[in-house]
């Protein structure tokens, strides 16, 4: 085991000898100078001043009970209620045995009687002393979190092992609390204030589940874990850890996940797991702070982690299929095939055919979007090449964005070597952004925006009317098209069949001079009602579902015919 070696000086341990008879001293000092330097104290508080003094060097106080000003009695409740200097071992110099007892229950490691015994009975004595206090503060070290004292998670793990040996039959929860949004605390208060918050957290934590009944740990940065009796309501623990944390109850918002009455089959780490599972279930949720496992959160974290795994061989062997929507212009007699929107699939050798709402919301929290689309873009590229080359004639393909991908400072030139790779120019490649991008920092994905836009491509804003943007910002946007949300017309048309709010967007898409795209119509009636109101495109099942490319093809020779 290695040693720590704070409190070697000059390669010798420190020792304070205090003791009000000058003989005792000098005997002691010679038994020991060889192996340790000593310090002496004639009375109790010199002893304290000098111990205060030295504290990060000590290794032992040897402490006679008789002393004049401080008597050693009183000076080792001092010294075991100051944190400093509790853990330095203290062995009491006595000639009477019950002060003995009664300085060990005070907290001295050791005694030695007077008259002295034999100095090697002494010595070893002491190096056993000190060796003792070392070991415990190595094993401490390890036990115990340095910010917080709260256990660290190996021995929290094993704690629970234990507690569960002596109490089999108790209904126990795994719970996981986390604060939301940490990471943004760390930027907006610096890491002293963030430390400060987690230690009175801890203290929190500590002061509700205690050690009698439940155990805790803090797991890693922000997360704490708890393993406690069963109680059916965690939202009164997460309100009064808000309000006990005082000062910062408006900031620090908790969440807890419960893995209520445990499977005590269940090893204690797949115990946890599942608490945590739960947690971040609503990690961006603002209003609920307490979750509560269950096996379908499982399922859908092994799927979800399934699909992680396995993305890099299915994008290698092209298990994602670019599907074509038509889109067709409305404006004249009869509808005009005009573009199209690409929408990926991805075909999964066991599991068929999976929809972009299983994965795309997946990859845009892990970044593995970047690859995909990247890919869709490409492929559409090389498609509108294709049917360029194959009919004669352009038919456009709008891709979608995601947020992300708005920060990329490398996408323009992506999506410019895209074009010249496949030959097409970037007026063919229209790029769909939604509208929720633009809403938050929105000067830079404006400057982004206008990038893409001054080299010629064409942006549609996705999804308009579910972000929110003021009206006030949308005279700003670089858009070329409004493309309406979905739930927008289903609203209209299926709740009270007013579709004013709908005439208000074509007045702002024609106050900006762009057209209206309608996505997800499926009726005539939609389709009908939405012409006469003077929207522009039109993309949904009455017209066409997603494609394959091939079948997208059939249509489009059909509509050139
Ligand atoms: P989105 O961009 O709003 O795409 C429109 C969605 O509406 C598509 O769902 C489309 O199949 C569906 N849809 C079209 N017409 C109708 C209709 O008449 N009725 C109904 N009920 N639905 C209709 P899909 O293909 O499942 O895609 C879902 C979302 O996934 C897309 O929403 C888009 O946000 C995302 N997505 C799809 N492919 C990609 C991609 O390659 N890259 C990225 N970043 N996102 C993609
Ligand atoms: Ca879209
Ligand atoms: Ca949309």
């Amino acid at each position: 085991m290695t040693r720590s070696t704070d409190n070697l000086v000059d390669g010798k341990r420190h020792i304070l000898v205090a003791d009000d008879e000058f003989i005792n001293r000098e005997m002691l000092e010679n038994i020991l100078c060889d192996e340790y330097d000593v310090l002496k104290a004639e009375d109790g508080e010199m002893a304290y001043d000098l111990i205060k003094q030295n504290c990060n060097t000590l290794s032992l106080i040897l402490l006679d009970l008789m002393m004049p000003k401080l008597s050693g009695l009183e000076l080792l409740a001092k010294l075991k209620g100051d944190p400093d200097i509790k853990n330095i071992p203290v062995i009491v110099l006595t000639s009477d045995q019950a002060s003995e007892v009664e300085s060990l229950r005070k907290g001295a490691a050791d005694f030695i009687p007077k008259p002295y015994p034999e100095p090697d009975v002494i010595k070893a004595r002491i190096s056993r002393s000190i060796e003792l206090a070392e070991d415990r503060q190595i094993i401490s070290a390890t036990e115990r979190d340095e910010l917080t004292g709260l256990f660290t998670s190996e021995y929290f793990y094993r704690y629970v092992e234990q507690f569960d040996k002596f109490h089999p039959t108790a209904d126990m929860d795994a719970v996981c609390f986390d604060v939301n949004h940490f990471h943004i605390l760390n930027e907006r208060f610096g890491m002293t204030k963030v430390a400060e918050i987690l230690r009175s957290l801890a203290d929190c934590l500590a002061g509700i589940f205690t050690f009698t009944d439940s155990v805790l740990c803090r797991m890693a940065d922000d997360t704490f874990l708890v393993y406690c009796p069963h109680r059916d309501d965690y939202s009164r623990i997460i309100e009064k850890i808000s309000s006990g944390c005082e000062g910062m109850s408006t900031m620090i918002k908790m969440r807890a996940g419960v893995y209520a009455s445990c499977d005590k089959k269940l090893d204690v780490q797949s115990r946890f797991v599942r608490a945590k599972i739960a947690a971040d279930k609503i990690r961006n949720n603002y209003s609920v702070f307490v979750s509560t496992f269950d096996e379908t959160l499982l399922k859908e974290e092994l799927f979800s982690e399934q699909l992680v795994d396995e993305f890099p061989k299915a994008l290698a062997e092209k298990q994602f299929k670019v599907f074509f929507q038509p889109k067709y212009d409305i404006t004249g007699d009869t509808p005009v095939l005009s573009s199209a929107e690409a929408l990926v699939r991805w075909f999964h050798p066991e599991l068929g055919m999976i929809s972009p709402g299983a994965f795309i919301p997946l990859f845009e929290g892990n970044g593995l979007i970047a690859q995909l689309d990247e890919y869709v873009w490409r492929r559409s590229a090389e498609k509108i090449a294709e049917w360029k080359e194959r009919f004669g004639r352009s038919i456009p393909v709008s891709v979608n964005l995601s947020r992300a991908e708005m920060y990329d400072p490398e996408l323009v030139n992506t999506f410019e070597k895209i074009v010249s790779d496949t030959g097409i120019t970037t007026k063919e490649l229209y790029l769909e952004i939604t509208e929720s991008a633009y809403v938050r920092d929105s000067s830079q994905i404006v400057d982004r925006v206008s990038q893409l836009r001054e080299h010629g491509f064409f942006i549609e804003m996705d999804d308009f009317g579910s972000g929110y943007s003021s009206l006030n910002m949308i005279s700003e946007l670089p858009i070329d098209a409004l493309k309406l949300d979905m739930k927008f017309i289903r609203n209209a048309f299926e709740k009270h069949k007013d579709t004013r709010m709908i005439s208000i967007v074509i007045d702002i898409a024609e106050y900006l001079g762009v057209p209206v795209i309608a996505e997800g119509v499926e009726t005539e009636e939609q389709y009908l009602a939405l012409k006469k109101l003077g929207c522009n495109i039109i993309q949904g099942y009455y017209f066409s579902k997603p494609l394959p490319a091939e079948e997208f093809e059939a249509k489009l020779q059909e509509s050139f015919s």
